[in-house]
């Protein structure tokens, strides 16, 4: 067994039935990939569209499932569509119309995440839990032709306090829960990918359905 397949075990031993582990591959090799690939790992999480797209045709194996996780800009959208099996990291309306439009043009649905900004980094995209609840309340998601918006993303503010963080989880979990009340007509609304190495035992106490794990897998990325 590699490193990486008994680290992949490791982490799978500890993920209760349902949630899914996507391996976040971001800056490391296809050759890094293959070696999870064959350790039986299918979902990996990449942030650049060049970067995914370079991949997915180095491995072109129809059972990989992509993740998008970056900040997606708008002029990248159209090389991305129908690349990815999630965009987990939909960050503004005028993103996710973008996809929409996008998605329509090329003949494909996008299944989507939209991401939630509760950190205390200003830094960080997302959409706030005000605009998301707004957003739902408005109902403008039925306008939506060609996009599944299959849940929300969520990232825990950057600290070592752990109360914090599984604070910030708790809200995204709840903001969910309350989105499903606001819409309860949304169909497959039912993922809540939150947890990355550091966080995700904490994400999966807070109702985490997928955690996207790089460096606890992969080792430090070379940027
Ligand atoms: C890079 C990245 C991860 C993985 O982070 P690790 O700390 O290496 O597990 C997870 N989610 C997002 C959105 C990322 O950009």
């Amino acid at each position: 067994m590699t490193d990486i397949a008994r680290r992949i075990a490791a982490i799978r031993s500890t993920l209760p039935d349902g949630v899914e582990l996507v391996a976040v591959s971001k800056f490391h090799t296809v050759e890094t990939i293959a070696e999870a690939y064959a350790a039986g790992q299918r979902v990996f999480g990449e942030s650049r569209v060049q970067e995914l797209t370079a991949k997915q045709a180095a491995l072109p194996a129809s059972d990989i499932r992509w993740h998008f996780i970056g900040h997606l800009q708008t002029n990248k959208v159209r090389a991305l569509v129908g690349h990815a099996a999630l965009i987990e990291s939909i960050d503004s309306e005028r993103l996710l119309a973008a996809v929409d439009r996008e998605s329509e043009r090329a003949g494909v649905v996008s299944r989507v995440l939209l991401q939630v900004h509760v950190a205390a980094e200003e830094t960080k995209f997302g959409f706030s839990p005000e605009e998301l609840l707004d957003y739902f309340s408005r109902r403008t998601f039925e306008h939506l032709r060609a996009v599944h918006i299959c849940g929300l993303m969520g990232m825990a503010t950057n600290t070592d306090d752990r109360l914090r963080v599984a604070d910030d989880f708790r809200r995204v979990a709840a903001l969910h829960r309350r989105i499903s009340e606001i819409a309860p007509d949304l169909r497959g609304f039912d993922t809540l990918s939150m947890g990355m190495s550091d966080d995700y035992p904490l994400a999966i106490g807070a109702g985490s359905t997928m955690v996207r794990v790089g460096t606890a897998i992969f080792g430090p990325r070379q940027y």
